[in-house]
């Protein structure tokens, strides 16, 4: 079904907000709809397992920004979700999508390893791409693209 993923991620960023008063979570859109053919349940999922994790593995006062742009030469999306919090280990960051995975930088934050597999099974279900920028101690960036819907075809 066509969606706006403009829509779909405002609904998802405020219910995050609505979960921590710890956290900042600030949202820059670049488009004003953006429309995907997608399972607006499934991609809801995706986005809130990304942002939680962007918060669990942040230190309170942290922020989260999100970035929603529509590169020109393509008719993708890009969806950023960027926070400054622990960091994936360089050595782990190859099998963080598998199954039970956690990196061993979690300490004490609690986890299955099944949230990221399960964006990665969503997200390539939507003929989409989910993939990540990470230093240690410094933050995490995960980017999500999605092929857009043709205007002419609306
Ligand atoms: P759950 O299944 O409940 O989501 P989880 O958060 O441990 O548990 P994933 O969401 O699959 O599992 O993430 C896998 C691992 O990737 C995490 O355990 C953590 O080590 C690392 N990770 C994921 N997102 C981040 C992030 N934003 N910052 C730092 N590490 C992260
Ligand atoms: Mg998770």
């Amino acid at each position: 079904e066509a969606i706006d993923l403009v829509a779909l991620a405002q609904r998802v960023v405020k219910r995050t907000q609505m979960m921590t008063e710890q956290h900042q979570l600030s949202v820059k859109y670049e488009a004003d709809h953006l429309i995907v053919n997608a399972d607006s349940r499934r991609l809801e999922q995706v986005l809130s397992n990304v942002l939680n994790n962007a918060i669990k593995y942040s230190p309170d006062g942290g922020v989260v920004e999100i970035t929603l742009t529509k590169p020109l030469s393509k008719q993708q999306c890009l969806i950023a979700i960027k926070d400054s919090g622990i960091g994936i280990p360089a050595q782990q960051q190859a099998r963080i999508f598998g199954r039970f995975v956690r990196a061993d930088n979690v300490h004490g934050i609690s986890g299955t390893g099944l949230g990221l597999y399960l964006c990665r099974e969503l997200v390539e279900r939507h003929n989409g791409r989910i993939w990540f920028e990470s230093s240690e101690n410094v933050g995490t960036t995960f980017y999500i693209s999605l092929p857009l819907v043709d205007d002419i075809n609306m």
